[in-house]
């Protein structure tokens, strides 16, 4: 937590509020697509962390890439997925935080994303911070701040 004397403000950090890579949904650069793609609806989510082998960040992979993938020329091609591989379409162009940066920096990079994903020194995958996650922060401090006038 960072703390802002003059105005008695307290910052927390991105250690305090990103969800943990243990419980992170996730998938590996070598899975092939339809793996990527059963995840993806399994949880329910539109896009989640890629890692390699050794647990290194490689980007995010979403159910908007998948599908583009199979876009042929006038059908959706589903039998596609099992020949391809999650490192060929993963987005590698994806911003990621450090645990030691503040929820400020995350609340700018999650302007454009809805979540975004912390590593450490290592690049190796640390979890996410999510924009629930600092949409409740800053609900719960407006709601403080409307108790105290
Ligand atoms: P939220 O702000 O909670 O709706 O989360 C935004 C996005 O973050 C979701 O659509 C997912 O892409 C991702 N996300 C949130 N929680 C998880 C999780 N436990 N595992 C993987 N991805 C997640």
């Amino acid at each position: 937590m960072v703390s802002v004397q003059s105005k008695k403000l307290e910052i927390p950090l991105v250690e305090e509020l990103m969800i943990p890579a243990e419980k992170v949904a996730h998938v590996q650069i070598g899975n092939p697509l339809d793996h990527a793609l059963l995840v993806l609806v399994k949880s329910g989510y539109s896009a989640v962390p890629v890692v390699d082998p050794m647990y290194k960040f490689q980007g995010v992979i979403s159910k908007t890439i998948i599908l583009e993938e199979t876009l042929g020329m006038e059908q959706f091609e589903l039998n596609r997925l099992n020949d391809m591989s999650v490192g060929e379409v993963v987005d590698t162009d994806v911003p990621c935080l450090k645990q030691t940066h503040t929820m400020i920096d995350a609340l700018h990079k999650l302007i454009d994303h809805p979540f975004v994903c912390v590593t450490n020194d290592d690049d190796e995958f640390d979890g996410i911070v999510t924009r629930r996650t600092i949409l409740k922060q800053f609900s719960k401090h407006y709601h403080e701040t409307l108790k105290r006038v």
